[in-house]
């Protein structure tokens, strides 16, 4: 039997491609991005009452990462890629129906849109469903995982001459906390867990218009070459 699903809405993101951005929601506050809605939802009586709230759950689809075939083993990059794991013990973005959920913080509503951060969700993103985080029920104190038991270290970050002035400019520009975003997504480490680059290699990604660009002066430390206009 199949069901076919809607999107309620799309999501416009800092993230531009999927390099780089987090592996979960919250771990980068400054990551901020408006779902925009279509109709019928981007009327004021779909969001009438979620003002109460402040975090909201949101399932959506992997749109770039749909496959045909099902698979059974995945690969998390959280486990440095070399380990099998069934599908179903994973956040993988390779799934059955590649629905992914992640709890945002939302910011503010305005009309026909939310403005969200603490995303992990790429641009473009088509969201099927929007439901209000409850603490009482969604957040289990008791709960355990074994694979995923904390988030993962965070690396230092030291900006190259003139980077800093740069992301500054961009931000000012941008109205967006484009500086703490770099800082906060590249704390993660976004490099393939198996990679260990020598320091004349250049890494670089899109964040909002403007491309990043990173080496690794040492082994598990991120240096911040420039940020620069990719309008
Ligand atoms: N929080 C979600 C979940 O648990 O279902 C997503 C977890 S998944 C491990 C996070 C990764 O999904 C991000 O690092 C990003 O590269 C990828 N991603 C985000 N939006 C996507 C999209 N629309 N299509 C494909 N991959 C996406």
């Amino acid at each position: 039997m199949n069901y076919s699903v809607t999107p309620i809405g799309f999501v416009r993101s800092c993230f531009k491609e999927k390099f780089a951005i987090p592996r979960q929601p919250q771990l980068a506050p400054a990551a901020r991005g408006v779902l925009e809605l279509t109709p019928p939802f981007d009327s004021a009586d779909a969001v009438a009452g979620l003002e109460q709230v402040s975090h909201v759950w949101l399932l959506f689809l992997f749109h770039q990462a749909l496959e045909d075939k099902p698979r059974l083993k995945v690969r998390p990059p959280r486990l440095g890629g070399n380990t099998s794991m069934g599908v179903f013990a994973t956040r993988a973005t390779h799934r059955p129906n590649g629905i992914g959920q992640s709890v945002v913080r939302l910011e503010k509503i305005e009309p026909g849109r939310l403005i969200l951060s603490g995303i992990d969700l790429l641009d473009g993103t088509p969201v099927i469903d929007i439901k209000p985080y409850v603490p009482y029920a969604d957040a289990v104190s008791s709960a355990t995982n074994q694979m995923a038991s904390a988030p993962p270290a965070p690396i230092p970050v030291a900006w190259g001459d003139g980077a800093l002035q740069q992301a500054h400019e961009h931000a000012l520009r941008l109205g967006e906390p484009l500086t703490e975003l770099i800082e906060q997504c590249l704390a993660q480490d976004p490099r393939p867990a198996y990679q260990v680059p020598p320091p004349e290699r250049v890494y670089g990604v899109k964040f909002w218009d403007v491309q990043v660009r990173w080496h690794y002066p040492q082994r598990d430390r991120i240096r911040v070459l420039e940020v620069v206009a990719d309008l």
